[in-house]
């Protein structure tokens, strides 16, 4: 079975289930019964980046769309799509951007090479990045810093598409939707803020998730984090 992978991954999920289900036996039904996340997390489709984990939240608490360097493209129907549902229908509180450092997609977009198939034309957004911004990314010789400064970049620019969409705009002057730009650390797991969208500097101005050395509480549906020092510690209801 280890070679397999996917019937590995039935017997983890097998595992899961069943101690989610012994932990707490309403988990399951409660979430049968509907869905009401707060947060919709458009993110990047790299395995890295698991946005529910790495949020440390749980099943029913992220709406999700992901696909590769997290490219907001305003005629995207999917990407719309997601928007459209997320925040005219379920009504979530926050619209979050995610980038990340490493990213594949970023990386291409940096390189000259054709990449092939439908991937150079998905990447054109993230090649128009790259060119308006040539003089601030030549200027970076270390590679790593510059495919994370166009991870930023893109999330900035991604940050601009979501504040003009309608949808988004109705639902911030209406009832005071937050949307928030982040890029994600993969080398040591933390998300920072990049201060974008609907709330400069941070958070509310808190310039992080729980990262500032206080004490933190967020709560999930089925779970609550407790953020002591930016050191996690997870207590589930
Ligand atoms: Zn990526």
């Amino acid at each position: 079975m280890e070679d397999n992978h996917f019937l590995y991954a039935l017997s983890s999920n097998n595992a899961w289930a069943g101690y989610k289900a012994h932990q707490n036996p309403h988990f399951f039904p409660k979430l049968a019964d509907g869905q009401t996340p707060q947060i919709l997390w458009l993110g990047c489709s790299d395995s890295r980046c698991p946005e529910t984990t790495i949020l440390g939240l749980q099943p029913g608490d992220v709406f999700v769309h992901r696909n590769i360097a997290n490219i907001i493209s305003p005629t995207d129907i999917n990407t719309s799509a997601v928007i459209e549902y997320a925040v005219a229908h379920l009504k979530v509180k926050h619209v979050v951007l995610c980038g990340h450092t490493s990213c594949g997609g970023a990386a291409a977009a940096l390189g000259d090479a054709r990449v092939g198939g439908v991937l150079d034309t998905w990447l054109t957004p993230l090649k128009a990045v790259r060119y308006a911004n040539a003089e601030v990314l030549d200027a970076i010789k270390d590679e790593k810093a510059k495919t994370t400064k166009i991870a930023e970049l893109n999330v900035e620019a991604g940050v601009k598409v979501l504040m003009a969409n309608v949808t988004i705009r109705e639902a911030i002057k209406e009832r005071g939707l937050e949307v928030h730009g982040c890029l994600f650390e993969i080398g040591c797991g933390r998300i920072r803020d990049l201060g974008l969208g609907t709330g400069k500097g941070g958070s509310k101005g808190k310039g992080g998730w729980g990262l500032d050395g206080q004490e933190d509480v967020v709560r999930g549906r089925h779970a609550q984090i407790v953020f002591r020092g930016g050191r996690g510690e997870m207590s589930v209801k």
